[in-house]
């Protein structure tokens, strides 16, 4: 994949995507796919946004049973499934364990029945070939099993526990990275760096979208038919350029990276502090944290609060830090989290249903929305859609597109991105794939970085042992502790379209996806950048200062 900025200003697409979040990114692969052409506008990175900060557990939707919501429940289980089966490298069972207390809406016997309910919704959630990928029956457990697994839990009122499965992403970058090169492989042409500043008009009519290369500076246009407002929490922005009246309150969302709390399985804790869910039928009258296992550490999250004003200006204040630790301290005393276990802090902006005054519990917005501002405002040729859950990015990917392919009159051509695997998802074993990819590895690589290879670019992986194979000084471990290969920055760079030191390291790369990997790492990967790109000293020490800024800040890395 290149960064061709002359492919993007030369000819008139069918549809332009501006925003390459997952929602920009699937909407791309679902378009081209389906033979339109596309083209993709990001003005940062690909998914550095909301997208970067996700907890990354794409679930069944079993808080929606609360609000008796079945449709949406079966919308987040047919994206579990097929995620699973487009992307079978990246996307895997975990277990969960809620503590049920006493006897009413937390205790055992309600979760039992909300589990079964769950189970019956998801009757069809093991169609898939492949044992790797079944999610076994959830179940409740007694008192003394649940005390097994949370040593420490205070017994008071204690019941017992539900248990069951969801799927963790094992990286959301390659997840994008796939959906990327996906939509690029089918004719798409996309570029990072390139940020939409208006719209073109022809009267009523959106012609295209003017844009900014911020690498080089320069100023070009982007003509197409249509033209798809994914831009998440800029949304807003978008909708001004078109004169539209909407205008979408947003809400802040915050997980903490901390130290490993528990292995290999997740666990959902009640906050403290009594919460309505104004839209529930019923509800456990608490907020519920989870805390799930990363990369050797664990994933507190997630808090959600009022947000008012730019989104470039969102910031996570240390008494919301402290108050989340406090709140895991409370629910499980042994945990004794302080802030100085605070690995990385993770933050983005939802859309929410309604303007929330500080202070008050946010209602957050609970379905994707999709805009044809020809109905709305009178305006043709743009789309805008906005959406609230990770998990279902492809669904609603898969409607926006619908949409978009009626308005240009392409007839139906239904689309095929739940049966189609993504680039580095041709797996039909995952057990025996990533076994093999670690016993039949070339020489030079080490058996843990084969099995990396294998997890996080699927069958795509033999692509990087070709690298080294070509070049042995290419399978070269950045650390012992990531072994990291200096194969995976060359083609993040060549293949992948990385501009920016926080491009490697953040994105192609899992260097920082638990929080700030050392002075001597980032340092190391800059210097193999700028022997691949010829940056001067001066460029690469400016490359490193953000990454200077995260370490010292203690909280979320630059964008
Ligand atoms: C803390 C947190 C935890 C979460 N956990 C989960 C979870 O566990 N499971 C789950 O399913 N969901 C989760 N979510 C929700 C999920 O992450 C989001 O719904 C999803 O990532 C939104 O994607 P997006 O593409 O709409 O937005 P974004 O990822 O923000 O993408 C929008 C993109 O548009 C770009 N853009 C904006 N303006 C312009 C412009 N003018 N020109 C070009 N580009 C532009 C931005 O740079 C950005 O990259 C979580 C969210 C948060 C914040």
């Amino acid at each position: 994949m290149k960064r061709d900025l002359t492919a993007l200003s030369s000819q008139e697409f069918d549809l332009a995507i501006v925003g390459g979040g997952i929602y920009g990114l699937a909407c791309a692969w679902d378009a081209a796919q389906r033979g339109l052409s596309v083209a993709l506008l990001e003005r940062g990175d690909f998914a550095a946004a909301t997208s970067w900060n996700s907890l990354k557990t794409i679930h069944g939707g079993l808080r929606y049973l609360q609000h008796a919501d079945f449709k949406r429940m079966r919308e987040s289980i047919h994206e579990r499934t097929a995620l699973m089966r487009i992307a079978p490298h990246l996307v895997h069972p975990l277990r969960f364990v809620l503590p049920a207390y006493g006897h009413g809406l937390r205790g055992r016997e309600a979760l039992a029945a909300y589990l079964w309910v769950s189970d019956l919704i998801g009757f069809d959630r093991n169609r898939l070939a492949d044992p790797a990928h079944r999610l076994p029956r959830s179940c409740t457990i007694g008192v003394a099993e649940c005390l097994q697994l949370l040593p420490g839990l205070p017994p008071d009122q204690l019941s017992g526990a539900g248990i069951w499965h969801d799927c963790q992403l094992a990286s959301s970058n390659r997840l994008a990275m796939a959906l990327l090169h996906s939509a690029v492989q089918v004719g798409a042409v996309a570029a990072n760096y390139l940020e939409a500043t208006g719209l073109l008009r022809r009267g009523d009519r959106v012609s295209g979208v003017r844009a900014r290369d911020s690498l080089a500076g320069r100023e070009l246009e982007v003509r197409a038919r249509l033209v798809l407002n994914a831009c998440g929490p800029w949304v807003n922005q978008m909708l001004g350029w078109s004169g539209s009246a909407l205008k979408v309150p947003m809400s802040k969302a915050m997980n903490l990276v901390v130290r490993k709390m528990f292995d290999g399985f997740a666990v959902g804790f009640y906050g403290r502090r009594a919460f309505r869910d104004s839209d529930a039928w019923v509800a456990p009258g608490r907020k519920t944290y989870f805390i799930t296992p990363w990369r050797g550490r664990s994933v507190i999250g997630t808090t959600h609060g009022p947000f008012q004003g730019d989104p470039n200006q969102l910031a996570v204040s240390e008494a919301e830090i402290e108050e989340l630790l406090s709140d895991i301290n409370q629910a499980y005393p042994p945990a004794q989290l302080t802030r100085a276990e605070v690995c990385l802090v993770q933050s983005g902006l939802l859309p929410a249903a309604e303007r929330t005054a500080p202070s008050r519990p946010v209602r957050l917005l609970k379905h994707y929305q999709l805009w044809d501002h020809r109905q709305r405002d009178g305006l043709e040729g743009l789309v805008t859609v906005l959406g609230v859950k990770f998990t279902t990015a492809r669904h609603v990917a898969d409607r926006a597109i619908d949409l978009v392919v009626a308005k240009l009159g392409r007839g139906p051509i239904r689309s095929r991105t739940d049966r189609s695997a993504l680039v580095g998802g041709a797996i039909e074993d995952w057990t025996e794939f990533v076994a093999r990819a670690g016993r039949e590895r070339p020489a030079g690589i080490s058996e843990e970085a084969a099995r990396r290879l294998a997890l996080l670019y699927g069958s795509e992986h033999p692509k990087l042992l070709k690298y080294v194979a070509n070049n042995p000084a290419l399978g070269e471990e950045l650390d012992e502790g990531s072994s990291v290969t200096r194969a995976e920055v060359v083609y993040g760079i060549r293949e992948e379209m990385a501009q920016r030191l926080t491009d490697v390291v953040l994105r192609r790369t899992e260097l920082g996806a638990a929080g700030y990997p050392g002075d001597a790492v980032v340092r190391r990967c800059a210097e193999w950048m700028a022997a691949e790109l010829g940056w001067s000293q001066i460029r690469a020490e400016s490359e490193l200062a953000p990454l200077w800024a995260w370490r010292d800040s203690g909280k979320s890395p630059p964008p």
